[in-house]
């Protein structure tokens, strides 16, 4: 426990409510294969609390419900990422359905749209859908992927929560690695959704990740690696983990002018709150 003293400097009490909570990663990508073991149990030792791993697709959902089911830190999220819903079929959709019913499955995730890649709109638009509903229907959060589709992610958003709302049900959530403006960040934290920071918040080029952080109230915030990607400075373009998340919190704390144990405890508030956990 070493490392997490660092972190708070004080005793058991401040250490067990001062822990990282990791709200996207993805330790099922074949990047973890060599030393996932050895990796996933250090984690607990270096005050990382809770781990989410993030389904991107349905045999990446296969894998993140049994790492679930493996280590009672780690939650799991099922879903299709956009770049993937080519996959999907009403079938196999149903199968993705009834994940949702397993223990430990605490979201629909990641969903979204990516109009980054060269892969067909109208079909990402038309399973966003499907699993933005079939959320509502088991009354669980989703995850947001969106690059490069600001409007149409929140308009698709603002259209099933407006619906769910009406028939008296609810659609919450986080919109992951957050890449658009304080406006856009504005109009989520107006619906109640949470905004994911990550590495990438490190950059020296990120102004506007910086400045949303500095305007966003600490919240609506909650911390991300989406490892093995984005991995913050000094280690950009190595593969990423959980263990550089005190990088991400470094800097959220330095924007912020309030201190790392702030920033660790508040955005774990905010997850627990988020995956209802
Ligand atoms: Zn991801």
């Amino acid at each position: 426990m070493k490392e997490n003293q660092n972190i708070n400097g004080k005793g058991r009490q401040a250490e067990e409510g001062c822990l990282i909570f990791d709200t996207h990663a993805h330790y099922d990508d074949a990047q973890f294969d060599e030393d996932r073991e050895e990796l996933l149990e250090s984690l607990p030792v270096f005050g990382i609390g809770n781990v989410i791993d993030v389904g991107a697709g349905l045999k990446s959902t296969v894998r993140a419900v049994a790492l679930a089911k493996k280590y009672p830190f780690i939650y799991a999220a099922a879903g299709v990422h956009p770049t993937e819903t080519q996959e999907l079929t009403e079938q196999n959709f149903s199968w993705l359905a009834s994940q949702l019913d397993e223990e430990k499955v605490v979201a629909v995730g990641e969903i979204g749209l990516d109009y980054h890649w060269d892969s067909p709109r109208d079909v990402q638009q038309y399973w966003f859908d499907r699993q933005l509903f079939l959320a509502v229907e088991k009354d669980l959060p989703v995850i947001i992927h969106s690059r490069d589709a600001a409007a149409d992610t929140l308009a698709a958003l603002r259209r099933v929560y407006d619906d769910a709302q009406a028939g008296g049900k609810r659609l919450t959530g986080v919109i992951h690695c957050f890449s658009y403006g304080r406006e856009m960040a504005r109009e989520y934290v107006k619906m109640g959704f949470f905004l994911g920071i990550g590495g990438v918040v490190t950059f020296q080029n990120a102004r506007k990740t910086k400045e949303v952080v500095t305007d966003t109230d600490l919240e609506h915030l909650v911390l991300e690696t989406d490892c093995p990607y984005l991995s913050p400075e000094p280690h950009r373009g190595e593969r990423n983990s959980s263990l550089y998340l005190p990088l991400v919190v470094q800097e959220i704390a330095r924007l912020k002018g309030i201190t790392p144990e702030e920033v660790i405890r508040v955005t774990a508030r905010n997850a627990g709150r988020l995956y209802r956990l």
